[in-house]
């Protein structure tokens, strides 16, 4: 969905070039004033359209690293997929109900670990053992008809955070019930922009930017700027289908903002939307118009709470939000037919273009 504005795929003039100034010195040039250029690269990843936005000195340099980067999202991808059935993720559910405790690599460990917290936080309406719900949903999308009550109640049995045990002395998880499975569709992509953006920090890249469709994360500013320039979506009404760009745009660095409704992933059933976002507490699909956008110091953080604050509504969400160290929030909803806005305090004072 949404989201910001970049050039496309075509490196463009640098933005200008830095002077240090010294204290109580003469005008001196930084070390780093080197002449930057920007480039854009953009590849199908995780099931969206990703997207590399950094400052290099040069096209072969800039092609190498973005080369690179994608490399390593394909290699997180192949561990956090819940899509692909020899992801890390996917063997780890198939071990559900044996009993194993199963060793899991840095990186599912960190997402899984990151997910049980805010699960915890958020009283179970974030929840990633959703895995069994969630297909019935989408079969029910694909059938464009309502689950039903027995189908539903099997899934709910074999969902629930309780359920997943981490084992943090060993890094090792267990599933408790069997026929569980996980899913990570609300937390993973942010996570995967922070580490590519983590990647090209280690490689001198530090001025650079990771899209992965509605989850974005900043690291160091565009030359001579405060930020990178997001432009964020807004709910649209009357044809509240259409997302629209708000008006508002941030001035992000090093830090991440995500994006989280319905607008594209639903199902209509006798008149009712059905979002494909699941209130694990009742299996039920939110019905509500829901368009939430987070701004939190990382990525997992930021898409994390984005999920769980779609299914909270408006009063808890924007609670939750507001007792995250570094988070703020926007939330919209329809009301009667017209968009309504609320925002957590901080939000006011994030850093607008
Ligand atoms: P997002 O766009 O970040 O809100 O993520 C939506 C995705 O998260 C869905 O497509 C599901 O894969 C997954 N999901 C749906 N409901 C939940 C939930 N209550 N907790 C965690 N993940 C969820
Ligand atoms: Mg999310």
């Amino acid at each position: 969905m949404n989201l910001f504005r970049v050039g496309r795929f075509r490196p463009e003039p640098a933005l200008g070039q830095f002077l240090a100034w010294m204290a109580g010195a003469a005008l001196t040039l930084s070390a780093s004033a080197e002449e930057l250029t920007r480039y854009s690269f953009e590849r199908a990843a995780m099931g969206v359209p990703f997207r590399l936005t950094f400052y290099a000195t040069d096209q072969a340099l800039a092609q190498s690293a973005s080369d690179a980067a994608f490399d390593h999202v394909a290699t997180l991808n192949s561990i956090l997929s819940d899509y692909e059935p020899e992801s890390e993720l996917s063997r780890l559910s198939r071990t559900a109900g044996s009993g194993k405790t199963i060793p899991v690599s840095q990186a599912l460990w960190q997402v899984l670990e990151s997910s049980q917290k805010l699960a915890e936080q958020s009283g179970g309406a974030f929840d990633i053992t959703i895995g069994p719900i969630v297909d019935v949903w989408r079969r029910a999308r694909r059938q464009r008809a309502l689950p039903g009550e027995r189908v539903l109640g099997i899934a709910r049995h074999r969902a629930g955070f309780r359920h997943l045990e981490l084992l943090p002395s060993e890094k090792s998880v267990r599933l408790l019930r069997s026929s569980m499975r996980l899913d990570l569709g609300g937390i993973a992509k942010g996570y995967v922009a922070g580490e590519a953006v983590a990647f090209l920090r280690a490689r001198g890249i530090s001025r650079a930017l990771a899209a992965a469709s509605g989850d974005i994360v900043a690291g160091d500013p565009p030359p001579g700027t405060r930020g990178w320039r997001i432009a964020l979506a807004t709910l649209a009404s009357p044809h509240p289908e259409q997302p629209a760009v708000s008006g508002q745009v941030l001035a992000l660095a090093n830090a991440a903002v995500s994006t989280s409704g319905d607008t594209y992933q639903y199902v209509e059933i006798e008149g009712v939307r059905y979002s494909h976002i699941i209130d694990p507490r009742t299996g039920d699909a939110i019905r509500e118009r829901r368009l939430v956008t987070v701004v939190a110091p990382d990525g997992v953080t930021a898409d994390g709470l984005d999920t769980a604050a779609s299914v909270l509504g408006i009063s808890a969400g924007l609670e939750l939000i507001e007792n995250t160290p570094g988070a703020s929030a926007r939330f919209q909803h329809i009301v009667e037919g017209e968009v309504s806005t609320s925002h957590t305090s901080r939000w006011p004072t994030l850093p607008w273009e």
